[in-house]
């Protein structure tokens, strides 16, 4: 599969990356040792793109990747020379995934996103700096999500300066892993375990088997892709923002040998930006009837006439009982992610 952004190849198929994760990031035999450096002090050493890179496998440890753009960044005079490591920004490994050490990474294999960047360093930046892949600059705090809250409110995204933000997420259930793909300056960053523990309570419950499951406000497809390997009997994905929803439907594609299915519909015109009124987006068969709808949850009893379980999955911000009402009139259990 190529992908959307920069038709290359940043969608690689689930059973490769699971495969090869666990030494995806891990230091070999000859990789240089953790260089010590404090992340919140000022880095004094100047770093370039091939500072510490390992002779043997030609990877090198996250803390010299940021330094090198580090680096960059007092170069062009908009960071101070004692800034830090920490000041750089969040990086994102390109398949993420909890790692218990730090990560060496290969070429484009970071996605960083940027508080303090313009265009042209940030082009720079992917020019010198071999493992990163994109650079995004975040708009807004830290804590604002991405995206939209309701369709009723301006969507807030953060720009891709440089490069391709397309990366995933790998996850890990009792009851299977997926990797989720993400356009990171247009999907909300993650990094909470706790819905994959409430995912497996409810399976455990033996809720989900055999079950008709709403994912809501699905993001990029999560929950429903995880209800599809717990066995449910059909999942219907329902976003109201336009690059989740297409995100949804990569991640049914790229993981459709895990979860057991084949996309049998895909509209491909007529795309709004929010949605209001529910429009079909997609379906598959398979281990599952699935059905991807763009739309207002507000307005989803429209195209859904009964469900066991709706997962309400909110940003943060947003208090998820203003959703839960919508369910309550067609499904018959309403959960809160
Ligand atoms: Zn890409
Ligand atoms: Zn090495």
């Amino acid at each position: 599969m190529k992908c959307l952004t920069c038709k290359g190849d940043c969608i690689l198929s689930p059973e490769k990356v699971l495969d090869e994760i666990f030494g995806k990031y891990m230091a070999c035999s000859a990789c240089p040792p953790d260089p010590g450096y404090n992340k919140s002090g000022p880095l004094t050493e100047k770093l370039n793109s091939t500072s510490g890179k390992c002779k043997k496998c030609g990877r090198r440890h996250l803390d010299l990747v940021i330094g090198n753009v580090l680096t960059i960044l007092k170069e062009e005079g908009i960071f101070p020379e004692d800034a830090s490591l920490k000041d750089v920004g969040t990086p994102l490994i390109a398949f993420g995934f909890t790692l218990p050490y730090p990560p060496r990474l290969d070429t484009k294999s970071l996605v960083l996103i940027m508080d303090s960047v313009t265009r042209d360093i940030a082009r720079e930046i992917l020019g010198q700096v071999p493992e990163v892949k994109g650079v995004v600059k975040r708009t807004g705090s830290q804590s604002q999500s991405i995206g939209i809250l309701d369709t009723t409110s301006i969507p807030h995204t953060y720009e891709l300066l440089a490069g391709c933000d397309m990366r995933c997420d790998i996850i890990s259930s009792s009851f299977g892993e997926l990797c989720v793909y993400k356009n990171q300056s247009k999907i909300h960053i993650e990094f909470n375990n706790t819905k994959i523990a409430k995912m497996e309570e409810l399976f455990f419950r033996g809720e989900l088997e055999n079950s008709i499951i709403v994912d809501g406000l699905c993001g990029p497809g999560t929950l429903g892709m995880l209800c599809i390997l717990a066995g449910a009997q059909k999942v219907i994905f329902n976003d109201a923002w336009l690059p989740a929803l297409e995100n949804t439907i990569l991640n049914l594609k790229a993981n459709s040998n895990l979860l057991g299915i084949e996309m049998d519909f895909e509209n491909k015109e007529n795309r709004k930006l929010i949605a209001d009124e529910p429009v079909l987006m997609a379906t598959a068969k398979g281990s599952a009837h699935v059905m991807v709808f763009h739309g207002d949850i507000r307005k989803l009893d429209r195209v859904v006439k009964k469900s066991d379980i709706c997962l309400i999955d909110a940003f943060p911000a947003v208090d998820p009982q203003r959703f839960k009402a919508a369910c309550k009139d067609f499904s018959k259990k309403t959960v809160i992610i």
